[in-house]
């Protein structure tokens, strides 16, 4: 039931001075902040986070495609050349400016948190969500700006991952579990 899920705020969020706004609706949520800090990434760092992982590269090269089949553009790059050049500009972008790692834990929070942050490319994101109230990117603009797309966000995927990717951000002793005082509420 205790599931962890860890979320970034990019350095596009840092930047336009949302903190606080961001945090708020990730604490609406139910689920509990164990762990927050700010960081400065370094290559080290952001090189962990977005690992040179085959799975992840195409992945991020596949939905890339498909996005730009969805408008009738064609891309010649294939998937894993697509998500090389991603990560190399993801990497870029963590490094632009400081970020802030947050660890969220209770039920669901991998599926619940994807949920609130919305969909990849903001344009196409649902409003309410956070990508979608909060920016305007598209693949193809930062595609054109060979730069990230400015998401605001990043929250993991997966059980494995969160796991993985909370131990890159956070030590062991900089996790603080504790009882919210709203807990028998949301649990019963
Ligand atoms: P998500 O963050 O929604 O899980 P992905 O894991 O597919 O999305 O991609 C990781 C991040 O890489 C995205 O949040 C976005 O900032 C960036 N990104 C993905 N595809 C592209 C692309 N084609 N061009 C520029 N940036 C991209
Ligand atoms: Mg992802």
């Amino acid at each position: 039931m205790k599931e962890r899920t860890l979320i970034l705020l990019k350095p596009d969020a840092v930047q336009r001075a949302i903190i606080g706004e961001l945090l708020q609706r990730f604490e609406k949520t139910g689920l509990k902040i164990i762990g927050l800090k700010m960081v400065q990434a370094t290559d080290a760092i952001a090189g962990e986070h977005y690992a040179n992982d085959e799975a992840w590269l195409l992945s991020v090269g596949e939905k890339t495609k498909k996005s730009y089949e969805s408008k009738g553009l064609k891309l010649d790059k294939t998937p894993h050349e697509l998500g090389q050049n991603v990560r190399q500009m993801l990497i870029a972008f963590l490094k632009s400016s400081p970020t802030v790692a947050v660890c969220l834990e209770g039920h669901g929070a991998i599926e619940k948190i994807r949920s609130v942050i919305g969909s990849t490319a903001p344009i196409a994101a649902t409003p309410g969500t956070i990508r979608g109230d909060y920016s305007l990117d598209s693949y193809q603009l930062a595609d054109t700006k060979r730069r990230a797309i400015t998401n605001l966000v990043h929250a993991s995927d997966s059980k494995d991952n969160a796991e993985r990717e909370i131990k890159i951000w956070f030590k062991s002793d900089e996790l603080c579990p504790y009882e919210r005082v709203d807990e028998f509420l949301l649990y019963g």
